[in-house]
């Protein structure tokens, strides 16, 4: 076999090699295949490093960063626990600030993000408004952290107020 042949071979290899990661990769984030068609995408990607926008003043690290065909980027995250009628604020939020920070980070804005839950995935549009009810809450958040006010609190577990950042200057904090 002439060196061209084994140069083929080698490609051919290596493409296997590709394959095979990008697939391994996909099965770990649990989301089917077929979701993964329905968002068009022939590219998962871990997102290597910590995403910031200095400007919001915010950092973060989607599960995955897909891409589609096209060109476009889809955050995804991936969450365990119980699987919600709809996905709840908090993550939607936290999605639409993924958002950003792609938007921020590599120049192109996403449209919509994936919450992929135990036994139900969800789009979730990257709307105006969405936008506008992510930086109002940062903006209270900040307003919060200045006047050392912690929010009041609206559950009773005492494992949420553990991890909390709050906690120090919080008269509401459990465990
Ligand atoms: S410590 Fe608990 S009650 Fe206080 S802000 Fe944090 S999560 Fe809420």
């Amino acid at each position: 076999m002439n060196n061209a042949w084994w140069f083929v071979l080698l490609l051919l290899a290596v493409a296997a090699v590709l394959l095979l990661l990008s697939l391994r990769e996909r099965k770990k984030s649990g989301l089917p295949g077929a979701r993964v068609v329905y968002a068009d995408s022939d590219l998962w990607q871990r997102v290597p490093e910590t995403l910031l926008d200095a400007q919001l003043g915010i950092v973060g690290k989607p599960d995955y960063v897909m891409k589609t065909r096209q060109g476009d980027l889809i955050p995804v995250e991936v969450k365990t626990g119980n699987t919600p009628e709809a996905p709840y604020d908090s993550h939607r939020l936290q999605l639409m600030a993924y958002g950003l920070l792609i938007r921020s980070n590599y120049g192109k804005t996403p449209l919509y993000g994936l919450l992929h839950y135990p036994e139900k995935d969800f789009r979730v549009d990257f709307t105006p408004a969405l936008e506008a009810q992510l930086l109002n809450t940062l903006e209270n958040i900040r307003r919060m952290e200045r006047e050392r006010q912690p929010p009041a609190r609206s559950h009773a577990m005492s494992a949420r107020c553990r991890g909390c950042g709050y906690r120090r200057i919080c008269d509401e904090k459990l465990g």
